[in-house]
C-alpha cells in the first residue's frame, strides 16, 4: 500500500466524470488499498478516486469513530433518497475550508464490491451525507457549489473530531 497524493481544488479533474469498472483489475485493486490508507492518514470519512487522479467510480469511506470500518463502493448509483438534513460539510480536496450543505437524510445506494458482487446499502445522516458528496466526486461535481452562505476557513482551535473532512 501507499499514500497517494490529493488533487486540490481547483484542480480540472475534480469536474471530470469518471468512468465506471468493469472488471476488478489488479491495479484497480491497489488503488482501492492506497485510497483507504490515503483516506485514513489524512483523517477524512471518504475518498473517490477522482480525488486521487483516477477517472473510475470507486469511492472508499468510512465514518465509524474507530476508523475500523471501511466501506468500498464501485459503481455506485442513489436510487432512493429522504428527507432534508443541513449542515457542515469539508472535503480533502479543499484543505483547511468548510461550509454548510442540505442533503437529503437518508440515501439508498446499489452498487459493487471489491468481488464485484452487487449490494445496497443505506446510509442515515452522516452516511447518507457522505454517499452523496462522494458520489457527486464521480461526476465532477464539488460541495462548494451546493455551500449556503459563505465556504469558512477552519481554524485549528476551532477543529472538533466530529467535522467532516472527506
Ligand atoms: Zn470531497
Amino acid at each position: 500500500m501507499a499514500l497517494r497524493e490529493i488533487r486540490t481544488y481547483p484542480d480540472e479533474i475534480l469536474n471530470k466524470i469518471s468512468k465506471p469498472v468493469t472488471e476488478m483489475k489488479p491495479r484497480f485493486s491497489e488503488l482501492i488499498d492506497d485510497m483507504l490508507e490515503t483516506m485514513y492518514s489524512s483523517g477524512g470519512v471518504g475518498l473517490a478516486a477522482v480525488q486521487v487522479g483516477v477517472l473510475r467510480r470507486i469511492v472508499v469511506i468510512d465514518v465509524s469513530p474507530e476508523a475500523d470500518s471501511p466501506m468500498v463502493l464501485i459503481n455506485p448509483e442513489i436510487i432512493e433518497m429522504d428527507g432534508t438534513q443541513t449542515g457542515d460539510e469539508g472535503c480533502l480536496s479543499v484543505p483547511g475550508k468548510h461550509g454548510i450543505v442540505t442533503r437529503a437524510m437518508t440515501c439508498k445506494v446499489k452498487c459493487l464490491n471489491r468481488d464485484m458482487e452487487e449490494v445496497i446499502l443505506e446510509g442515515e445522516g452522516l452516511l447518507a451525507r457522505c454517499f452523496q458528496h462522494e458520489i457527486d466526486h464521480l461526476d465532477g461535481k464539488m460541495y462548494v457549489d451546493k455551500v449556503e452562505g459563505e465556504l469558512e476557513n477552519v481554524y485549528q482551535e476551532d477543529f472538533d473530531e466530529e467535522d467532516l473532512e472527506d
